[in-house]
C-alpha cells in the first residue's frame, strides 16, 4: 500500500532538525519515496490528512530486554533463575507460551511508536527468533536488532536468567559461538553487578568479570563483526570494558578524566538508562518496597547514570537512550519517558533529545543508512503525534499512528498499567 501524509509538520530526524510544513510525504509500500511540495498526482495513493499533527521517525530504543512489562513494581529477590528459565523451556507449552509472550512485549514496543529496538539480554534465542518473524512478516513488530542471552559470570549481573555464567574464558568464548550461530546482532556482556546486586551500602557496580575475559570476549566477537555492549555501573567498571575493547557502555557511572580519555581514544559509545535507576533513587520507599541499602545505592546509580550523560553531552561522546524495560517500574510502552528523564535531568534542548533517539541511535546502531530519518530511500519508520515534540515530549506518550516498514498501523491501542503509570507521571 503507498500512502501519501499531507497537512502535517515533518520533522526529519535530523540534527538541526526544523519543523517542514506544506510538504507530502510519500511512501511506497516499504520506504519513503519522497519529500514533495508540489502535490503529484496522488492516484494510486491512500492519502492521509494528519490536519496538522506532527511526523516524525519512530523512536529508537537501544536498551530492552523482551521478557518483562513493568513487572510487579517492587524489586525482584535474587533467586535460581537458571531452574526457572531451564524449567520453562522443558515443557514445549509453556516454552510456546514464553515465546508468545515477547513477541507481544515487542509489539507495544511498535505501538507506542518505537520502531527499533536493541535486545541486550533475553531468554535463550527468542530475540532472534521473533526478530526473524517480524522481519519476514509473519509478526508485527519493530526492527529488532538482538543479542539474545547476555555473558555474565556466577553469581554476576542476570546470571542464569537473561544471561549465561561463564565459568572460564574459554565457556564464555564458547557462548560467543553459540549466540554466532543463532545469528545475533551483537554481543551483550555484564560486566559489573547493579542496583539490586549490591549487598553493601555504596558497592552498586562492583566489577564481577576479569579484565582477561572481557579482551578475550571482545577480541573473538570483533573478529566475527560483532560489536560488543557492556552492562557497567561503576567507574572502575568503566575502566576495564573502555580498555578491553567494549563498543559501548551500558547504563555508565560517574566519570573522571580518565573515563572521559578512555571514551574519546577508543570511540565506543553510551547507551544512557535513567528510568531504571529513578524508582529506586526517587520513590519513598513504602512505595519502590526497596531496602535502605537499595535506595541508597540507588541514588549512587542514578546520579551516576546522569553524571556520565552529561560528560557524554559535554565532551562529544556518542550517546543514545535505552529505558532497560524488563527491570521492575518500566513497560514496554514507556521508552517515551527516558526521553523526557534526558531532557530534564541532563539538561539538553529536547531537539537534541529526539535525534539521540532517532537518527543518532540508528547511526550508532549500525543502520543509519536503514533508518532513524525521514529521507528518500529509507525504511518508513515513522509515528504520528498529537502536537509538537519540539515543544513538549509528553506527546510521544500517546502517539496517533504508527508506520513499521510501510506497514500502517491507524490507531495503535495499547493496554496501560494505571498503577504504574501514576507512580512515575509526577517525574515526568
Ligand atoms: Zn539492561
Amino acid at each position: 500500500m503507498k500512502y501519501a501524509f499531507v497537512n502535517g509538520v515533518i520533522l526529519d530526524g535530523t540534527k538541526d532538525m526544523e519543523p517542514l510544513r506544506g510538504k507530502a510525504l510519500l511512501t511506497d509500500g516499504r520506504k519513503i519515496a519522497g519529500i514533495t511540495g508540489n502535490l503529484p498526482d496522488l492516484s494510486g495513493y491512500d492519502v492521509i490528512d494528519l490536519k496538522g499533527r506532527y511526523i516524525m521517525p519512530g523512536l529508537i530504543n537501544m536498551h530492552v530486554h523482551l521478557a518483562g512489562n513493568g513487572g510487579n513494581g517492587k524489586p525482584q529477590k535474587q533467586k535460581d533463575y537458571k531452574r526457572v528459565v531451564d524449567r520453562l523451556f522443558s515443557n514445549p507449552l509453556t516454552a510456546a507460551a514464553v515465546h508468545k509472550m515477547v513477541a507481544d512485549y515487542a509489539k507495544i514496543e511498535l505501538f507506542s511508536g518505537v520502531t527499533t529496538i536493541r535486545t541486550v539480554g533475553g531468554l535463550r534465542d527468542l530475540d532472534t527468533r521473533v526478530r526473524d518473524e517480524i522481519s519476514s512478516g509473519k509478526r508485527l513488530g519493530p526492527r529488532i536488532l538482538a543479542a539474545n542471552e547476555g555473558i555474565s559470570v556466577p553469581g554476576g549481573h542476570m546470571a542464569g536468567s537473561v544471561a549465561v555464567a561463564a565459568h572460564s574464558i574459554d565457556e564464555a568464548l564458547a557462548q560467543v559461538d553459540i549466540a554466532r550461530s543463532q545469528n545475533v546482532d551483537l554481543i551483550k556482556l555484564m560486566i559489573t553487578g547493579g542496583v539490586m546486586d549490591a549487598v553493601k551500602k555504596g558497592a552498586p557496580g562492583q566489577l564481577k568479570m576479569s579484565t582477561e575475559m572481557v579482551k578475550a570476549v571482545c577480541d573473538k566477537a570483533h573478529s566475527c563483526g560483532l560489536r560488543v555492549a557492556a552492562h557497567v555501573e561503576s567507574q572502575e567498571g568503566m575502566k576495564v570494558a573502555l580498555s578491553s575493547g567494549v563498543d559501548s557502555i551500558e547504563h555508565g557511572a560517574k566519570p573522571d578524566e580518565e573515563t572521559i580519555r578512555l571514551f574519546k581514544k577508543t570511540g565506543a559509545s553510551l547507551t544512557t538508562t535513567l528510568s531504571p535507576a529513578l524508582p529506586y533513587a526517587l520513590f519513598d520507599r513504602p512505595v519502590s518496597g526497596a531496602t535502605e541499602i537499595q535506595q541508597y545505592n540507588g541514588r549512587i546509580v542514578f546520579e551516576g547514570i546522569r553524571d556520565m550523560a552529561r560528560a557524554a553531552v559535554k565532551y562529544d561522546i556518542p550517546v543514545c537512550l535505552g529505558n532497560d524495560v524488563g527491570c521492575p517500574w518500566i513497560t514496554q510502552y514507556d521508552f517515551w519517558r527516558e526521553l523526557v528523564y534526558f531532557h530534564k535531568y541532563v539538561d539538553v534542548t529536547r531537539r537534541d533529545v529526539l535525534y539521540l533517539a532517532t537518527l543518532r541511535a540508528a547511526t550508532l546502531a549500525g543502520i543509519g543508512d536503514l533508518t532513524g530519518s525521514i529521507e528518500e530511500g529509507k525504511e518508513a519508520d515513522l509515528i504520528v503525534t498529537e502536537g509538537s515534540p519540539l515543544e513538549d515530549l509528553h506527546v510521544l506518550g500517546n502517539v496517533r499512528m504508527v508506520m513499521a516498514g510501510g506497514k500502517l498501523i491507524r490507531a495503535p491501542k495499547i493496554h496501560r498499567k494505571a498503577a504504574i503509570d501514576a507512580r512515575l507521571d509526577p517525574f515526568c
